[in-house]
């Protein structure tokens, strides 16, 4: 997001703020309270949470394929301080960067599917800092002026698209397996051990209810990062209201169902072709073909909280994200040579130290 003066041939999107109803201030999303919290007076809001939340039918995800192209950027007039600012094209929530203010896209300006289900922030940014230092103290070999850039600041929230999906699986499998033995061969001087493996033909069927299959949904927050942030904190979600938004960033969908349920699948082949080798109990797989039938299949959009920060370092981006729902941290941080030698140095100290004691005792 930035600010541009030419804003020719871009599209200008209608923006909603969430109002403090005793002084007309912003209302912003406090995690601490789970509530609405008035940045000017203080006043809060009880957000009601509906935590009965339903999954839709698959085939009627398919029928709303169509998403509305919005274009490839957008901008909004700030309502605040009336600067004009660029977004994203992925982007439904954002904050003024020149007065603070968070701004929520109205939904129009979307078109196909609106998130069903949000998964609020647990934190703020003070304790994302705080579980990102805690992953970055045991990062031995990250240069110091990294760690110091985990503050506050540099923690933004942003909420990331993903579908789940349900289903119930029926599989049906035909394979080859073999399982390791070992005999003793050869006799006098050449008696030796040796493995061989017994195959043996497998088949059967397989019956397995996968619920909550998490599918990422926007290219900035795809399906590794989103596997390396696992679990979410699924059973703390609860029905979308964009009230929730107010404060963070939103991203929107850019996958359709249809593509999403593509997905899903490779997850669910997956997860079952290892399922289904752990009942066989062997130890080489020849062959397994695993064909699988779904029913009951169900889906939903939700919103993920994800805080992100990002460091520069020697030209190079590094990227650490957490777990908006449980701290869990994940990341790659920059190396510092200074620290790798001195671990070598050690290293060689402590080999030399051992290879005079070793003399001794000979
Ligand atoms: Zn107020
Ligand atoms: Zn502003």
């Amino acid at each position: 997001m930035s600010s541009v003066g030419d804003l020719g041939k871009v599209k200008r999107v209608e923006t909603d703020v969430v109002k403090c109803k005793s002084c007309g201030g912003t209302m912003v999303f406090d995690p601490a309270t789970q509530s609405l919290k008035c940045e000017h007076c203080g006043n809060t809001e009880v957000l009601s949470r509906d935590t009965n939340v339903l999954e839709r039918d698959i085939l009627e995800g398919f029928e709303k394929a169509a998403r509305f192209d919005r274009g490839e950027q957008a901008s909004f007039k700030c309502s605040n301080c009336g600067a004009v600012v660029m977004l994203g094209a992925d982007e439904s929530a954002a904050v003024c960067p020149f007065c603070s203010t968070p701004i929520i896209v109205k939904e129009e300006y979307f078109g196909g599917l609106k998130p069903q289900v949000i998964l609020p922030f647990k934190f703020s940014a003070d304790a994302a800092s705080d579980f990102a230092k805690r992953w970055a103290k045991r990062r031995l070999f990250a240069p110091r002026k990294f760690k110091k850039t985990l503050s506050p600041e540099n923690m933004h929230g942003v909420y990331e698209p993903a579908f789940t999906f349900d289903s119930k699986t029926r599989s049906t499998y035909r394979g080859r397996v073999g399982d390791r033995h070992t005999r003793v061969v050869g006799s006098g001087k050449n008696r030796h051990t040796e493995t061989y493996i017994v195959y043996r033909n497998v088949s059967g069927t397989f019956d397995k209810f996968f619920d909550d299959v998490l599918v990422a949904n926007n290219s900035n927050f795809d399906q590794k990062k989103l596997s390396s942030l696992l679990p979410f904190a699924l059973n703390e979600q609860c029905v979308y209201e964009k009230k929730f938004l107010s404060g963070y960033m939103s991203e929107v969908y850019q996958k359709d169902v249809k593509d999403g349920w593509t997905d899903a699948k490779k997850i669910i082949d997956a997860n079952l072709y290892s399922a289904i080798k752990s009942t066989l109990h062997c130890d080489v797989v020849d062959y397994l073909d695993i064909s699988t039938e779904h029913s009951d299949v169900k889906y939903k959009y939700i919103l993920l909280p994800v805080y992100f920060s990002n460091y520069r370092y020697n030209k190079k981006d590094y990227n650490l994200m957490i777990n908006g729902s449980n701290g869990k941290t994940s990341g790659k941080t920059p190396i510092s040579p200074w620290r790798v030698l001195f671990a070598v140095l050690i290293g060689v100290a402590l080999l030399a130290l051992f290879i005079y004691l070793y003399s001794f005792a000979e």
